[in-house]
């Protein structure tokens, strides 16, 4: 579907769950989330009506996030029925990878086709910091069971936190030189309440060019990352800069939540319920998200922080 600034919306992100493995300190609480009650929460059925009401005002491709989407019971069942749903062209899955080796290959059977993996650090004692519980064995054993898998795009994201990683760029995006896949480094967004960090741990995308010189221009695939390549690169390096270049413009995306929300933009407080609702309710209050999709999110800094009302977590990065 077209919106009121012709921007052609076709992608849609589904938060499948709140709950995560981890409590990385830029995304959540220390103390986690509190558990809503079941009944809050979208059920299996009421997610696929979303996608089948999605596909059909012309959404093609679904990216299943979180949370962490890997620790909801049913999610290979989510992702079997959402890939087979007519018009959804392509499946994506964002992880943090912990749970990776016992489930890549189910996973990949079930339809996903791409898949990113988040991780800001090659260091263990500083993943265990950033993470608060995690540890680097376990996400680098997800990486390597992906690798394994036949996955046809496999993605690392990066969060640039200043005096946390900016000092291992080089090393990170080594990853794309000795593995077939991308890094994505992502400038950190100030979210309602991952008060852990304020506007110093900024780090623009600009420090990657900086600390990267030999970085190489390669064509643009119309996404969101500008993207470049190591000498030698089997991946991309892509950078995503959504506070010091926003991309509104060609913003293609909505999100739902796992408690039912239709969200237009993701530094929106507006929202639009579809829990309850059937197929074509649902689709009613999409045309009327997409509808209603801001021109850009507003300025995004340490003293302006997201007027999303939620965490990352609640609203799936
Ligand atoms: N648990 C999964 C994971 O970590 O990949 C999926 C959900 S997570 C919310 C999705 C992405 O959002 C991750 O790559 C994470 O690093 C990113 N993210 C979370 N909080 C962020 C923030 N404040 N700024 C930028 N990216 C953030
Ligand atoms: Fe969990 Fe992903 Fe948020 Fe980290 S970024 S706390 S892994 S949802």
């Amino acid at each position: 579907m077209i919106d009121r600034f012709e921007r052609n919306i076709n992608y849609l992100r589904i938060s499948v769950t709140d709950l995560c493995n981890l409590r990385c300190r830029y995304c959540m609480p220390a103390d986690g989330v509190c558990k809503k009650r079941h009944g809050d929460m979208l059920t299996e059925e009421e997610m696929i009506h979303a996608v089948r009401a999605a596909a059909s005002l012309g959404i093609r491709k679904l990216r299943i996030t979180g949370g962490e989407p890997l620790v909801k019971k049913n999610i290979l069942s989510i992702c079997e029925r959402s890939a087979e749903v007519d018009g959804i062209e392509e499946l994506c899955l964002t992880t943090n990878g912990i749970l990776l080796p016992k489930m890549a290959s189910a996973l990949r059977a079930a339809g996903v086709k791409r898949l990113n993996i988040s991780l800001d650090t090659l260091n263990e004692e500083k993943y265990a910091y950033i993470t608060r519980i995690g540890r680097l064995k376990d996400a680098l054993a997800g990486l390597d069971a992906a690798l394994c898998v036949g996955f046809e795009k496999i993605k690392i994201n990066v969060v640039l936190i200043g005096g946390f990683n900016d000092d291992e760029i080089t090393e990170l995006a080594k990853l794309s030189v000795k593995y077939p896949v991308d890094v994505r480094f992502i400038e950190l967004m100030p979210m309602y309440d991952s008060g852990d960090f304020d506007g110093s741990a900024f780090v623009s995308c600009e420090t990657v060019l900086h600390a990267l010189p030999q970085l190489e221009k390669t064509e643009q695939d119309g996404g969101v990352a500008k993207l470049y390549r190591l000498p030698g690169g089997k991946g991309k390096i892509g950078l995503i800069s959504p506070v010091s270049a926003h991309f509104c413009g060609e913003c293609n995306r909505i999100r739902l939540t796992a408690d039912g929300k239709i969200k237009p933009c993701l530094h929106s407080a507006e929202e639009f319920s579809v829990r309850g609702l059937d197929c074509e309710g649902m689709r009613r209050q999409m045309e009327q998200a997409i509808w209603n999709k801001p021109a850009w999110h507003g300025v995004l800094s340490a003293e302006e922080r997201s007027r999303a009302g939620r965490n990352m977590n609640q609203i799936g990065g």
